[in-house]
């Protein structure tokens, strides 16, 4: 294993940080994983599942059984890990700018364009490792004055030229879920049969950049951008299976789950041939793929005590009573519908709650929303 240490810009004088990426097996294969942990740095069951990967690579590598690079970088978000204020852990949001954590990385495409239409010009071949050797020089030129867009382009350089990015997020209280392209759904149905996932939701545009779509989605533009460069049909396929992988609510953390969790990436990775012994079978999957479009939330049409109704991962029907918000002052308790039919995936961790607060998402097949699909 080869350790790396990235150090950030450093904000202001006399403070720095640092990211650290853990290198197992064999470099320069063409082949290679990019797995990071709590990029939104107070969700941490992914700390824990990278702690057991950390010591399962260790293992594997001095077996000789990794047959490509794989990275783990095992907390994604120093700048997140130390933004305690009064107490709390705020984590998901960088609180010098703002700026959610997990969004507003850069498409690289235009920029990889322009560095391989020459090539394309003059008549050579151009494939998917050319394309990632461009993406990676596209990466390395961004140009960047915070320490959070520093972050954002050494995640970036780290995954970016990898065929499997795993992000690891987890939401306040949840069912294991995951988020993926739709055309990538063939490739990551292994991943939720392994990992129990009772719910994947896909889009092709999320909205906002997140990192698992600034490394999956950007083999399709780069397709587009090369295209109209170079005046010829160029279609890379879509080499970078990236996927957020959402492990439950906040406080799931134990070793239980960590462990388990682990080892269905593992075995995912050993599906996929790099590591050593395949999967017999793959167990039964519990959810089709359904699109983002189609998760609704359910709003808390004013503020009050949170009473949820049914269990996470519930099936509910439309209309069915998913929770009730409980009126201090009227004394009422105002019963909250399922908007849709489908599966009461996610729902808030807090119990008191304000007017417009998300109670509870549920994921159903029907894609009825536009714009922006993610929540801030
Ligand atoms: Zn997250």
């Amino acid at each position: 294993m080869i350790e790396r240490r990235h150090a950030l810009l450093s904000p202001t004088p006399g403070t720095s940080r640092e990211l650290l990426s853990l290198h197992y097996g064999p470099p320069g294969t063409g082949r290679k994983v990019a797995i990071q942990a709590s990029l939104h740095a107070d969700e941490v069951p992914g700390l824990l599942v990278a702690h057991h990967l950390r010591s399962r690579l260790g293992e594997l590598e001095a077996q000789g059984s990794l047959q490509g690079e794989i990275v783990l970088v095992p907390f994604a978000n120093p700048v997140g890990l130390s933004q305690w204020v009064l107490g709390s852990h705020e984590g998901r949001f960088d609180l010098a700018s703002g700026e959610n954590f997990n969004r507003l990385y850069a498409d690289l495409a235009p920029r990889a364009a322009e560095i391989l239409e020459p090539r394309v010009r003059g008549g050579a071949d151009v494939g998917v490792a050319d394309a990632r050797a461009a993406l990676l020089q596209a990466c390395a030129e961004l140009t960047v004055t915070t320490e959070l867009q520093c972050l954002r382009r050494t995640l970036l350089g780290l995954a970016i030229d990898a065929e499997v990015v795993l992000d690891l997020h987890c939401d306040n209280e949840a069912v294991l879920h995951l988020y993926t392209l739709p055309a990538l759904w063939p490739e990551v149905e292994p991943l939720a049969r392994l990992t129990g996932s009772r719910a994947v939701l896909v889009a092709d545009l999320s909205g906002d950049e997140p990192f698992d779509e600034a490394c999956s989605a950007v083999w399709q533009r780069l397709s587009a951008a090369l295209s109209e460069r170079a005046g010829c049909k160029i279609e890379f396929p879509a080499a970078c299976v990236g996927v957020t992988v959402e492990l439950r609510g906040e406080r799931d953390v134990t070793h239980e789950f960590a462990r388990a969790d682990a080892e269905a990436i593992l075995q995912y990775l050993a599906w996929r041939g790099f590591i050593a012994g395949a999967p017999q079978r793959l167990p039964d999957l519990l959810c089709e793929a359904t699109p983002l479009a189609g998760s609704i939330p359910v709003l808390a049409p004013q503020g009050g005590v949170l009473v949820h109704a049914r269990p996470l991962g519930s099936v509910v029907k439309r209309g069915e009573v998913v929770a009730e918000i409980v009126d201090p002052l009227g004394g009422h308790a105002m019963p909250l519908a399922s908007p849709t039919d489908g599966v009461l995936y996610a729902r808030e961790s807090r119990r008191f709650v304000t007017a417009g607060t998300r109670v509870c998402k549920v994921a159903g097949r029907e894609a009825v929303r536009s714009g922006k699909l993610l929540s801030d």
